[in-house]
């Protein structure tokens, strides 16, 4: 007989989980019969004792067996999925999933909902006017025939037991286990039915993982566990340490995202979707030209269906905040604003949810005025502060003042993509 108790002992004590004690316990917690304190103390003991590679990869199959897979049909194109760990003005989804069905690919793509000062790809597109995120499985199947792109929200049956789990860990401070991000990520996109995986991530200060060398780790534990499940998986991490494009916030996010697929909008956005499309394709060994597709409007084409098919107007005006501010530079200098600073103040000004349950306001977020590493001058406006809720100023005014904006040394540039896991090219 297995008890909760032993298990959290087990873990506590800094020993392995037996493949048996794993099964129980996520399939226990699931049912109800494993307390959410209880499983919350072992994500706890997860956190700071850690699971090894072999765990790891059973606590994702529990997860995955907690629930149903979504049995995708044969679309006529290979289905390839991405997934990104979370940063802050992260809209590449936006961009990408319509680019990479213009170059031949299915997507797949099963999202979820921003929590904390990480931006959720739902919460982004549900700015759009009538768009809907709840598909059923037979509306996924249709939409990746017809357009080739989806992105939804997951189904309640895809396992089910991250779906407590992750609740839990988000009020408890479990979420940056590298063991739990990993089987949490994975069992969601193993069980949605993908054949191949791209995974971006992040590195730096808005990202779950700031070293590289914790974000190599968890890109190495979702590869092997992709390998396990016959899910071809390949990882590029990815800077974080500033925002991603000019803005973070929903409305916001999803027209500089338009820009992009208009063949505009800023330089990082475009060269990330980029190298990201074309490890999709490189995964699924078709031969195509993103930045063409991207140039041409062909994709932006693709955009418009996909938007179209879930309800959502395209060509509809974006939600507008009520209140825009500006935020001066105290100050002259380099403009090198901190992602963890503007995400947790987009979130303060209403893009974001504290609790699950919370809703978001679809105008509220953080516009960037410069490129990062720009000059300068103390008192030059260099943010926009978008809210509906002008309340909410102070608080956003004081996460942005946690760290400096400005910085008297010039920005050296950044390198988006640090490396590579997984590709043939990064193995040794
Ligand atoms: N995204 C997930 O889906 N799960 C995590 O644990 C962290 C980020």
């Amino acid at each position: 007989m297995i008890g909760a108790v032993d298990v959290i002992v087990a873990k506590r004590d800094g020993h392995r989980l037996t493949d048996a004690q794993i099964d129980w316990v996520v399939a226990a917690h699931t049912r109800g019969e494993v307390a959410d304190e209880q499983m919350a103390a072992l994500a706890m003991a997860i956190l700071l004792n850690g699971m090894d590679a072999a765990e790891t990869a059973r606590w994702t199959l529990a997860m995955i067996e907690s629930g149903e897979r979504l049995a995708l049909p044969d679309v006529g194109r290979p289905l390839v999925d991405k997934h990104s760990t979370g940063g802050v003005g992260d809209k590449i989804t936006l961009v990408l999933a319509p680019l990479a069905a213009a170059c031949g690919l299915a997507v797949p793509q099963l999202s979820g909902r921003g929590l904390g000062h990480t931006g959720g790809t739902l919460d982004k597109l549900e700015a759009i006017p009538g768009w809907r995120a709840e598909l059923s499985a037979d509306e996924i199947a249709a939409q990746l025939v017809e357009v080739g792109a989806v992105v939804c929200a997951t189904t309640p049956t895809l396992a089910p037991a991250d779906r407590r789990l992750y609740a839990l860990r988000d009020v408890t401070g479990t979420v940056p286990s590298v063991p739990l991000i990993a089987s949490s990520i994975m069992s969601k996109k193993i069980a949605g039915g993908a054949r191949g995986l791209v995974l971006d991530v992040k590195v730096g200060s808005g990202a779950f993982m700031p070293t590289p060398a914790a974000a190599r780790e968890l890109a190495t534990r979702m590869v092997e566990i992709g390998a396990l499940h016959d899910l071809p998986t390949r990882a590029v991490l990815t800077d974080m340490s500033v925002p991603l494009g000019r803005t973070a916030g929903n409305a916001l996010e999803v027209a500089e995202a338009v820009e992009v697929l208009r063949g505009g909008g800023p330089a990082d956005v475009r060269e990330l979707t980029l190298a990201l499309a074309r490890e999709m394709l490189d995964l699924a060994g078709l031969a195509a030209d993103p930045a063409a597709l991207l140039d041409s409007g062909v994709a932006h084409g693709v955009w418009e269906r996909m938007i179209a098919a879930q309800g959502g107007d395209p060509t509809a005006p974006l939600p507008v905040a009520s209140s825009v501010t500006t935020v001066e530079a105290e100050a002259s200098g380099f403009f090198r604003p901190d992602a963890l600073a503007v995400g947790t103040a987009a979130w303060r000004l209403g893009a974001g949810r504290a609790r699950k349950e919370d809703g978001v306001q679809a105008a509220a977020g953080v516009r960037l005025l410069h490129d990062v590493g720009t000059s300068v001058r103390a008192g030059e406006p260099l943010l926009e502060l978008h809210t509906d809720t002008p309340e909410a100023l102070d608080g956003a005014r004081s996460a942005l003042a946690a760290a400096p904006m400005v910085s008297s040394e010039p920005f050296p540039g950044r390198d988006l993509v640090l490396e590579s896991v997984g590709s043939p090219s990064s193995e040794p």
